[in-house]
């Protein structure tokens, strides 16, 4: 088992990495709600985004543990991993279920940064969490699929060149298992933007360059096609829980970062007439968030040791982000609180991290759905949905 202090090379590099783009570069994106686009070219430049490309792809063949130091690297040095995590959890699924041709094709120039696969298009307003039932179709038409429908919340289609995604191309009726019937495709955005795809970005409380899809009569290759029609959804979770698990490592990044940075403040910060992190009330709430980070850790490494070793790892991969995310929330509120008002200027970057933590406790599952799915699959309860 991995623990925090394995990694050390790749930790130094990134660290020396990040350091040249400081918690003010990630605030000042943030305040004009823009993309970390220097940020995002050094990382690919320097062969980060292609950590999980196998090296005859162009890439250098790491494995999701690798992948999930590197985003926590970039969340623990002040940064932002979500402008980029894309890439990382979608090529799990190109690189499991896609064609040679496709490999041969997309990721030497991924790995080269002339493309980037930064794009999921899972999500839609109508159905929200119940994937199965999503109403976006694609309808095979000789040599093409011809898209119809909406999706939401869909990150990073400003910033990337492909897009995964999921749609149905036999009617929920028609199939006997629910999970069954939908398929992923390859969309290239820029060709997709001229043919019938609309994008409208959605503002909202994070950075995080998010866009309402509409679909109408987009026609793509059939080619694009990734894997075998109908088998889809089962695709899409391996994908899922690798993002699940780097999410997981993004959050205890946040999680470490938010207790340095309190550490440090209550260990300074004089109220009457001593360090506030003198007294007991200060200091159990961040004791106790470092412990939760430190067992949410635990379970990132196992759910990235079992990712990579081919087995199963829906749970581990669930209750990695599950913990992580609450445990990076916990960490945040104590960092806020311990603060005082200066929590709230926007100069300490504790309420802009504050705000990106928040966010995974509803995606990319919300907890509650993982608490159903442990229930269910793992302790084997009555199914309520
Ligand atoms: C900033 C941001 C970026 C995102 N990026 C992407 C992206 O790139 N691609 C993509 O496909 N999606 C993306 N999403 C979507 C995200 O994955 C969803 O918002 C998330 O999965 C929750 O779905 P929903 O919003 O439809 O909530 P709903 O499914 O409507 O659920 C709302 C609430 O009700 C609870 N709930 C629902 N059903 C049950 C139940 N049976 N039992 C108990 N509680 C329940 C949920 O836990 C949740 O808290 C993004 C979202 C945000 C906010």
């Amino acid at each position: 088992m991995h623990t925090d202090h394995d990694f050390e090379d790749i930790r130094d590099a990134l660290r020396a990495l990040c350091a040249e783009f400081p918690a003010e570069y990630f605030r000042k994106v943030d305040d004009e709600r823009g993309y970390p686009e220097a940020f995002v070219t050094a990382l690919t430049q320097a062969g980060w985004l292609a950590a999980l490309i196998p090296q005859e792809y162009g890439g250098s063949g790491l494995g999701l543990t690798e992948a999930s130091v590197i985003m926590e690297e970039i969340n623990r040095s002040g940064g932002n991993a979500g402008a980029c995590h894309g890439q990382m959890y979608n090529m799990g699924t190109l690189l499991r279920h896609g064609s040679e041709a496709q490999k041969r094709h997309y990721l030497p120039r991924i790995a080269s940064g002339e493309l980037r696969l930064q794009s999921m298009a899972v999500t839609e307003p109508t159905t929200g969490t119940d994937t199965t039932k999503i109403k976006t179709t694609a309808v095979r038409k000789g040599d093409r699929y011809v898209i119809n429908g909406q999706k939401v919340w869909i990150s990073r289609v400003q910033h990337s060149d492909l897009m995964i995604l999921l749609a149905r191309t036999t009617p929920l009726s028609e199939v006997t298992k629910k999970s069954e019937g939908m398929s992923i495709f390859l969309v290239d955005i820029k060709d997709a933007i001229q043919q019938g795809m609309v994008v409208q970005p959605i503002q909202n409380m994070v950075n995080h360059e998010t866009n309402e899809l509409f679909f109408e009569n987009l026609e793509i290759p059939a080619g694009n096609l990734i894997g075998e029609e109908g088998k889809g959804f089962k695709y899409i979770l391996d994908g899922l829980n690798a993002e699940r698990t780097l999410i997981a490592a993004e959050c205890i990044g946040d999680g470490y970062w938010f207790i340095d940075k309190i550490s440090k403040y209550v260990n300074e910060r004089v109220v009457f007439g001593r360090p506030i992190g003198q007294n007991q009330g200060v200091q159990f709430p961040i004791a106790r968030a470092y412990i939760n980070v430190e067992a949410a850790n635990l379970m990132r490494f196992k759910a990235c040791a079992l990712f990579d070793a081919h087995k199963p790892c829906g749970a581990e991969a669930n209750m990695a982000k599950m913990l992580a995310a609450e445990a990076s929330w916990e960490a945040a509120n104590a960092c806020l609180q311990f603060h005082g008002g200066f929590g709230f200027a926007s100069e300490y970057d504790v309420e802009r991290k504050f705000r990106e933590t928040r966010l995974y406790q509803v995606a990319p599952i919300s907890t509650n759905l993982i608490l159903s799915y442990v229930a269910e699959h793992v302790l084997g309860l009555p199914r309520s949905f």
